[in-house]
């Protein structure tokens, strides 16, 4: 790693700086609480089955087949639970619209950022460094205490761009002011999404996997050891 530290660092946010699966599945169990009221023999012996985990099953097939760009997730969260709930024989409209509000009832509630968060950006903040989120998805940041560090957010249904297109990479360098590729650094948990395209724009990125046993200068377990990594 060079010993200069970055003039910007670019953060991802679904499973980089929060937790966002604890929200979905609290999500997805309340949607399960109103489809038993409408099928109250649900998931009972001799009664239909419908499994929580097809629920985010038929989101990510919808999902696969709607890049970010051109459908916005919450219109795929509404056709998802849609067809659950036909497939339970639920037609009634009023009844698919309540799914869709108890969803995002709960999805768009309070949440707080990993452990790790706060004092990583205090630290590059306090060193100068200007921060930015790039996402593809639709998290609030104030709901999950996030507001108020960001030089730039670009998220993806809003500029109608999506990762792992350099294209919104090369938006957030610009919306930060900071035109020398190798002074921007990437930081998510997505190779593919996160860390490959900025990697081939001349960036500097490091992939952010929770589950790895060490950290090294490609990848690191937490952001906590960010500031030491970048010289701060
Ligand atoms: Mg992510």
């Amino acid at each position: 790693m060079t010993a200069r530290p970055p003039a910007a660092v670019v953060f991802d946010l679904d499973q980089t700086l929060w937790d966002f699966t604890v929200l979905r599945d609290r999500a997805i169990d309340a949607v399960m609480e109103r489809l038993a009221r409408e099928v109250p023999d649900l998931n009972l012996p001799g009664g239909p089955v419908l499994e929580p985990s097809r629920i985010q099953d038929l989101y990510d097939e919808l999902e696969a087949a709607n890049p970010a760009t051109r459908v916005p997730h919450s219109r795929i969260r509404r056709e998802a639970l849609t067809r659950a709930a036909r497939q339970l024989g639920i037609e009634d409209p009023e009844v698919h619209d309540d799914l869709v509000d108890t969803y995002f009832s709960v999805r768009h509630g309070p949440a707080e950022p990993y452990d790790d968060v706060i004092p990583t950006l205090r630290t590059l903040k306090g060193a100068g460094t200007a921060l930015a989120v790039l996402s593809n998805g639709n998290t609030r940041l104030h709901l999950i205490g996030l507001d108020g560090w960001w030089d730039a957010v670009v998220l993806a249904p809003e500029v109608g761009l999506a990762k792992p297109d350099p294209a919104i990479f090369e938006l957030v360098a610009d919306r930060l002011g900071v035109a020398e590729p190798s002074s921007l650094m990437s930081v998510g948990d997505n190779l593919v999404h996160d860390i490959e395209p900025a990697r081939a724009l001349g960036w500097r990125a490091v992939h952010l996997d929770r589950e790895a046993a060490t950290s090294s200068d490609d990848t690191i377990n937490t952001l906590e050891v960010l500031p030491g990594l970048l010289g701060l």
